[in-house]
């Protein structure tokens, strides 16, 4: 079901409980401010999820109401997964869906990574 960018973070959502280590998860990468698993239902070769700790519903949540600490620790997370993934060379792609028209569907932001393939050219 698509969500609503602006609603309040709900503690009840997966990614909330993959946080909190209810229920498991394939981990990648964790540090002070963002947490990395495999997507469990890969889109490409490597599909890797990046979230930050803090409670956001979205992309919009995130960059209004982070600090500018957890802003930096989030970008700063994907680019340590992707360069420990070996994704640099030949390239990957980073994807965050916001809302409805975006198609999220989990309401806590995350990007995604893909990678390990050519990705074609897309915009849905
Ligand atoms: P969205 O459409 O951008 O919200 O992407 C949500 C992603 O989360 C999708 O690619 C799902 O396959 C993935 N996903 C949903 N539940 C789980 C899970 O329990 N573990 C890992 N990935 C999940």
């Amino acid at each position: 079901m698509p969500i609503d960018p602006t609603a309040p973070y709900d503690d009840d959502n997966i990614f909330a409980k993959i946080l909190r280590g209810e229920i498991p998860c394939t981990k990648v990468y964790e540090d002070e401010w963002a947490f990395a698993f495999e997507d469990i239902a890969p889109q490409a070769e490597i599909h890797t999820l990046v979230i930050p700790k803090g409670r956001y519903v979205s992309w919009d949540d995130f960059s209004e109401k982070a600090s500018d600490e957890e802003i930096a620790g989030l970008v700063r997370a994907v680019g340590t997964v992707a360069r420990a993934k070996g994704l640099v060379e030949p390239g990957y792609r980073l994807l965050a869906n916001v809302g409805e028209n975006g198609g999220q569907e989990v309401p806590h932001f995350h990007v995604h990574i893909f990678g390990g393939q050519k990705l074609g050219r897309m915009i849905a």
